[in-house]
């Protein structure tokens, strides 16, 4: 077996659902899709997200001068619980349900560079979400899937419920060809959108963004137009891909058990998250992704959601 076989053999054994290899050409030190991430960024898309325009992202020779290929993986997170529908309860989007991603996808990562180094003498670097790389045009590049109109990585084997990881090594393996893209003429994520945040296919602008804002935005309030349109989502936002045709239809349960909803996760009441305590913050989101979301901004996303009821009973009440 040659050892881009290897590689595969050796990250699917971890528990890898997908892996793909992309070559890096040390004479165009391009990332794929810079040119995308440059005009998305002149836009100011990325709102208060500065680490996107790290100009490593653009140029990953500058975050491993010495790289030649990237091993792309995903893992699928998807489990089977409805969001709940109850008014007087926070939405919380399926990437947080369980145990932190990067812990779980961390662990594997760091046993396959440990295996890259030992047995093959590699030089390694991983990432998950955390590093200047740019994962999704690099999971494209390496036929992982294909990044849909809502900017979301696509595979045809789990739809796009995939969280995902990459060792950036000096090995020369073989490349895989990149994914070609399935969105065809359908626009649904742009047409379900409530704060019309695609501003064109393959454009998401952070800031009319409900997962950005709900996550990264730690401001008192949120802006007027985010808050009116939450639909009860507290942390994150999955609407765009909920109504995604091969999220509809190319849905797999995972195997992994780390990412099992923690039960407190899936339909949190608003009443508990407005009043939040530092405690049990810290209780409820031990090894969990949503840490990011400090007690403070769980505050306001989930008093925002309850003002919405309070109006909306008003009104009904007036008419
Ligand atoms: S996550 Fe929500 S707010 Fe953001 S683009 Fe998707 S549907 Fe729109
Ligand atoms: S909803 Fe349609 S356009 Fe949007 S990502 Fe899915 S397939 Fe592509």
């Amino acid at each position: 077996m040659n050892l881009t076989n290897l590689v595969k053999e050796k990250a699917t054994h971890l528990g890898f659902h997908r892996v793909g290899i992309a070559a890096v050409d040390p004479h165009n030190p391009e990332t794929p899709g810079h040119q995308g991430l440059q005009n998305w960024l002149s836009q100011g898309y990325q709102a208060k997200m500065g680490w996107m325009g790290d100009p490593r992202r653009q140029q990953v020779q500058k975050v491993m001068p010495e790289v030649r290929s990237l091993i792309c993986v995903a893992l699928n997170y998807y489990t089977e619980h409805p969001h709940s529908q109850d008014p007087n309860h926070g939405k919380i989007s399926r990437y947080g349900w369980g145990r932190d991603y990067h812990k779980v996808l961390g662990r594997r990562l760091k046993a396959l560079s440990l295996w890259l180094t030992e047995e093959h003498n590699a030089t390694c670097r991983w990432y998950v979400d955390t590093g200047p790389v740019s994962e999704k045009a690099w999971a494209e590049r390496a036929g992982i899937g294909w990044i849909g109109k809502h900017g979301n990585v696509i595979t045809r084997t789990h739809a796009s419920w995939v969280f995902l990881g990459e060792v950036l090594t000096d090995l020369e393996l073989d490349s895989d060809k990149p994914h070609t893209a399935h969105c065809g003429n359908c626009v649904k994520c742009l047409d379900a959108c409530p704060t019309d945040a695609i501003t064109q296919p393959y454009v998401v602008d952070a800031n009319r963004c409900i997962a950005y804002h709900t996550i990264e935005n730690r401001d008192e309030e949120l802006p007027e137009a985010i808050a009116q349109n939450l639909n009860n989502w507290v942390a994150g936002c999955d609407i765009c891909q909920d109504v995604c045709p091969w999220n509809q239809f190319y849905s797999v349960p995972t195997d992994i058990p780390d990412f099992q909803p923690y039960p407190q996760n899936i339909a949190p009441s608003l009443s508990h998250l407005a009043t939040l305590s530092q405690e049990q913050w810290d209780e409820q989101f031990r090894a969990s992704a949503l840490r990011r979301i400090k007690p403070t901004m769980w505050q306001r996303n989930a008093r925002a959601n309850q003002q919405n009821q309070e109006e909306k009973t008003s009104n009904n009440k007036n008419r």
